[in-house]
């Protein structure tokens, strides 16, 4: 979806909230997703967003394994003085994922390699992510605002690894998150003061827009403001649609559905359309925005 719908329906699950936990607080333990993808034993989700099985699922820190002795030891800056403390700050900090290499190209497996954490960031163990046709258009450059290689995917749901200085203490490792398309903005302007990040005057940054790297890799890193917390009921297979074509959905309707009983058509029923049902009430609407 390129015209995205504002984001302030999603607004409060942004910011965390300001009674959440003291700075001083201990790291909540790690709330393993309770979705039916996640479930032991299972394979893929039943719908929507696929649980990413990709690369191994057991992948508790930010960085890939490691392959051999000499490679860890090189990690820990130990084996080959700073030449080896070089290479293992370049595996710490380098990512993998599946690549869009060139227009029109099937993903690959590729990697690339971020700098230290900001104090904004966040990053996260992606463990599902939607398909959006979106990525789709952004694989073939329909819109002249590709830049290959790049990572497609941006209805990103994970659990934080790591998190930079800044960010607020409620989002700690473990804290289940999604990401959706914009991932920031001015902040500044009249249309993001209002919440509506998707007009910024300045234009906003998108995931995957213009070379940035969106969810479907190991580890994601987005600016923790442009992420929303997961309701503990919502399975991440189940949020992770909501995140884009949920939200395009979503915001039309909750804005002008003003009465309750209105009814609303849904021109085809299809990713979104049977999302619109959902979030509208159903047949004939209903006003269950
Ligand atoms: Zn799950
Ligand atoms: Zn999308
Ligand atoms: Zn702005």
């Amino acid at each position: 979806m390129l015209a995205q719908p504002s984001s302030r329906a999603l607004a409060a699950h942004r910011r965390p909230s300001p009674s959440g936990p003291a700075s001083a607080a201990a790291p909540s333990a790690p709330r393993p997703c309770r979705c039916r993808a996640c479930r032991p034993g299972s394979g893929l989700g039943r719908a929507g967003a696929l649980r990413v099985t990709a690369f191994r699922e057991d992948t508790a820190a930010a960085q890939p394994p490691l392959k051999t002795e000499e490679q860890r030891r090189m990690a820990q800056g130990q084996g080959q003085g700073q030449e080896g403390f070089a290479e293992g700050q370049r595996q710490r900090l380098s990512r993998r994922g599946w690549a869009v290499r060139e227009r029109k190209a099937p993903l690959a497996v590729w990697s690339h390699t971020l700098g230290e954490l900001g104090p904004q960031e966040v990053d996260i163990r992606v463990t599902h992510n939607g398909l959006c046709h979106t990525d789709l258009h952004m694989r073939d450059d329909d819109w002249g605002v590709s830049k290959f290689p790049f990572i497609p995917g941006h209805e990103v749901v994970g659990e934080v690894v790591g998190v930079g200085s800044a960010v607020p203490a409620s989002l700690r490792p473990g804290s289940r998150v999604g990401v959706g398309w914009i991932a920031n903005s001015c902040r500044s302007c009249l249309a993001c003061l209002r919440g509506e990040e998707n007009v910024c005057e300045k234009g906003y940054t998108g995931l995957i827009v213009g070379g940035n790297h969106g969810g479907f890799q190991e580890v994601l890193r987005v600016t923790s403001d442009f992420l929303y917390s997961i309701p503990d009921a919502l399975g991440s297979e189940d949020a992770a649609p909501l995140l884009c074509a949920g939200i395009t959905v979503y915001a039309p309707l909750k804005r002008h559905m003003a009465r309750p009983g209105m009814a609303v058509a849904v021109l085809g029923v299809g990713g979104l359309g049977h999302l619109a049902l959902q979030v509208g009430g159903g047949e004939g609407g209903g006003g269950g925005v």
